[in-house]
């Protein structure tokens, strides 16, 4: 949005939305910004294919990874919908961003610590695999 202030200057504000998610909609949070990420256990209560975790996990390694590790996007969290096909979409909302660059992404930005906490507690998994830079991380 373009505005002029009292002096005349022109400014440009920014404001970011998004449509409002249906009533019947069953938040999800898949990730944080630290090491939480939803268990097997809990996967399995809420109704979710863990492939779905391990592909939303393999995501954001794979964002450390296009990024040449400048970055990762985190947080990961959302709603699954059931279109009338039956088919399934996964809407995310609200990520994290961790950066190099701490000035980027606001205070939920871990820098290159926030990124090491999340390859602490990753395992590759197939996903990781198949998109070709997993390592070797197994405990
Ligand atoms: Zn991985």
């Amino acid at each position: 949005m373009r505005e002029t202030d009292e002096n005349g200057k022109e400014k440009i504000r920014y404001l970011c939305a998004e449509n409002r998610f249906r009533d019947s909609d069953k938040f999800h949070k898949f990730t944080n910004n630290a090491t939480f990420f939803m268990t097997e256990a809990n996967a399995k209560k809420e109704g979710i294919d863990l492939k779905l975790i391990e592909m939303l996990l393999a995501f954001s390694h794979f964002t450390y990874q296009e990024s040449n590790g400048y970055l990762m996007i985190v947080d990961l969290q959302g709603v699954i919908n059931c279109n009338e096909d039956g088919s399934n979409n996964l809407i995310l909302t609200d990520p994290s961003i961790h950066s190099k660059n701490l000035l980027r992404f606001g205070k939920t930005n871990f820098g290159e610590k926030g990124m090491k906490n999340f390859f602490d507690e990753h395992r590759c998994n197939y996903f990781c695999k198949l998109l070709g830079f997993a390592f070797d991380n197994a405990k």
